[in-house]
């Protein structure tokens, strides 16, 4: 479903990703677990179509993100970092955008936004503007967003960051139905117990570069002498 090989990214002179690669099967969680600065963000913008000047081969969910971007866009749901949203709307009125940007049938966009919001316990705040919330509810809003397409591929960039422990749980069930469905789905983060708890696969990603990947179990194996956590500690 998504297939990297030799990513390379220059930001002026300075490489910021030094030939990375992994691929992410159908139904995979794929956690890409590295301090900040390593690369994740950048990684992350590749793989949904918003960073196109890049050398190496980038496929997700079939197409060649390098030549297609905007049909990437079209299967990708891409939750970044900082929620990027329209500060002076209101959820409800950002949700129809949103729906009416990416051609969602009314009724659908309906439904998919009545359970989502549902779930996520935000309805008392659908007719407040969105710069009046709390970044949590905000990341919330987002996360809403980036799935009302119901996407094939996830890419998320430190999603879980701002949820309140609740929510972090009803966004990880959200998260095994998707794998259910056979989604694919990419989880950055780097905090590792959150890797170790959502992801089937780590990439452990440094300085532009996978350093390791496995299983959690996997990778714990091969730090037998150390415990993973010091190792990753060594790197931030
Ligand atoms: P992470 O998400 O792991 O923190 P990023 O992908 O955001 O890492 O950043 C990796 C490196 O690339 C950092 O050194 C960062 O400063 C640099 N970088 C990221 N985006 C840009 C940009 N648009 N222009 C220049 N440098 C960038
Ligand atoms: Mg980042």
């Amino acid at each position: 479903m998504i297939i990297v090989e030799n990513l390379r990214k220059r930001f002026g002179g300075k490489e910021v990703l030094k030939g990375i690669s992994f691929t992410v099967k159908d139904g995979e969680i794929y956690g890409l677990l590295g301090p900040n600065g390593s690369g994740k963000s950048t990684t992350m913008r590749i793989l949904s179509g918003i960073i196109t000047d890049f050398e190496g081969k980038v496929i997700v969910g079939g197409v060649e993100v390098a030549k297609d971007p905007l049909q990437v866009k079209r299967i990708v749901g891409y939750v970044p970092e900082t929620p990027a949203l329209y500060e002076s709307l209101t959820p409800a009125e950002f949700f129809s955008f949103v729906g009416g940007v990416r051609g969602i049938p009314k009724d659908i966009l309906e439904e998919r936004v009545r359970k989502l919001v549902e779930a996520f316990e935000i309805k008392k705040y659908m007719n407040q503007l969105i710069g009046t919330l709390s970044f949590g509810t905000k990341q919330k809003i987002s996360l809403i967003s980036s799935l009302l397409h119901d996407p094939k591929v996830l890419i998320l960039d430190e999603a879980m960051n701002g949820l309140d422990p609740k929510s972090a749980r009803i966004f990880r069930e959200l998260l095994y139905e998707f794998k259910e469905e056979g989604k694919s789905i990419v989880f950055s983060t780097h905090v590792l117990a959150l890797a170790e708890l959502i992801c089937d696969r780590v990439g452990i990603i440094y300085q532009g570069r996978i350093i390791a990947e496995g299983t959690v179990e996997e990778l714990k194996e091969i730090s037998k002498e150390e415990r993973l956590e010091d190792v990753f500690l060594k790197l931030t």
